[in-house]
């Protein structure tokens, strides 16, 4: 456990047990916040300071604000789950620490010690601790930001930041089940560029990828896969999850991972499951897929089966690809046998179902 103390203002307005339970029967997604949020501030001359947990509360701004015009904010994104013994657990929250920190560093923006982050989780997760299901489809997304509050129209770095800690009630990412969703493939936008901020998880990737989205869904797509931005031919990432790709079947399956180009999100579940394949006997490893392999492996059945995976929606199996010239089924179109399999033993390892080999679960509040 953290040693840093957060000074604690509880809410006097919080939500009472039965309007809590009555929120948690199907809280969606990023809809409905918990009753308290923890703020840490940053200033040149002080450093990170004023670590609290208060009431969850509107942050009024003014209008000359930095990060309103020049958009220096990131973000991370993890889930908290009530494991069988009663304990809270989080997955892997150092690797978001340092993420964090990496994201922080490219936008110019000072970086938050790993002991704060994970002091964070700990003192808002204990507080408003009955907002963590007691269901292992549901959890409680935890959404840690930081973004510049200097006031000033000057384009450099801020000399003031705020990171935040809020969290919202989690239901199944995808309501009734997990289905195979279709993706169109963007040759005329891309989501970020060797160089560029593609590697950080900052708040201005997702205001660039907005209008590929409306393409994807005005071609009855419910994803949009990005190509990368050279040659708009090698396979980078789904929205905002990364891809997996399954050659052969059954115990001869192998699953493939395009590699970190300098343009792609480095995402804790797709490092995980480079691992856990291995554990279940499967080949794993990072490469170069072109949407051309892509199109013929899966019409030689050398290819099986293609899956999204990320935090908000663990793992997601890709059913059907469309692009401006072509279309065509991922194998039967289905939900595969290796992706539903990896999905369920991530699952199990994170709820607590599982033994925990690799030390990934990390307790936020004791049993
Ligand atoms: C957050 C994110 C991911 C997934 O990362 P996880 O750590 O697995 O949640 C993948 N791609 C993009 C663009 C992201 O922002």
């Amino acid at each position: 456990m953290s040693t840093t103390t957060f000074t604690r203002t509880p809410s006097t307005t919080a939500r009472s047990a039965q309007e809590v339970a009555a929120l948690l029967e199907d809280p969606g997604f990023g809809r409905v916040f918990t009753d308290h949020m923890v703020t840490i501030a940053w200033t040149e001359a002080e450093g990170w300071h004023d670590a609290a947990l208060v009431p969850y509360a509107a942050i009024p701004m003014d209008p000359a604000v930095n990060v309103l015009h020049y958009g220096q904010a990131i973000f991370e994104g993890l889930k908290a789950y009530r494991l069988p013994d009663g304990s809270i657990a989080t997955f892997r929250p150092e690797a978001n620490a340092r993420r964090f920190q990496r994201s922080a560093a490219r936008l110019a923006m000072p970086g938050l010690p790993a002991e704060l982050f994970l002091g964070a989780l700990e003192a808002l997760v204990q507080q408003d601790s009955a907002y963590v299901p007691d269901d292992p489809e549901k959890s409680l997304y935890l959404r840690p930001f930081m973004f510049s509050t200097e006031v000033g129209l000057g384009v450099r770095p801020a000399n003031s930041y705020l990171f935040v800690l809020i969290a919202s009630p989690a239901g199944a990412y995808f309501s009734g089940g997990v289905h195979p969703v279709s993706v169109w493939l963007s040759t005329e936008y891309v989501r970020a560029a060797p160089g560029g901020t593609g590697e950080a998880k900052c708040a201005g990737n997702y205001a660039a990828s907005l209008m590929a989205q409306a393409q994807a869904a005005a071609q009855d797509c419910d994803q949009v896969v990005w190509l990368d931005a050279h040659e708009h031919r090698w396979v980078e990432e789904m929205g905002g999850m990364n891809l997996y790709f399954v050659y052969g079947t059954g115990e001869n399956a192998r699953i493939v991972t395009p590699e970190l180009s300098g343009a792609l999100l480095p995402g804790i579940t797709r490092d995980s499951l480079l691992t856990l394949a291995k554990d279940l006997g499967f080949g794993a490893e990072e490469g170069r897929i072109s949407i051309e392999e892509w199109r013929e492996g899966n019409a030689s059945g050398e290819l099986t089966e293609v899956f999204a995976c990320g935090t908000a929606a663990v793992i997601t199996p890709v059913g059907t690809v469309k692009s401006a010239e072509h279309s065509w089924t991922v194998g039967e179109g289905t939900s595969g046998e290796v992706t539903m399999r990896l999905r369920q033993a991530l699952l199990d390892i994170q709820t607590g179902r599982a033994e925990d080999a690799h030390h990934w679960r990390h307790t936020l509040v004791e049993a």
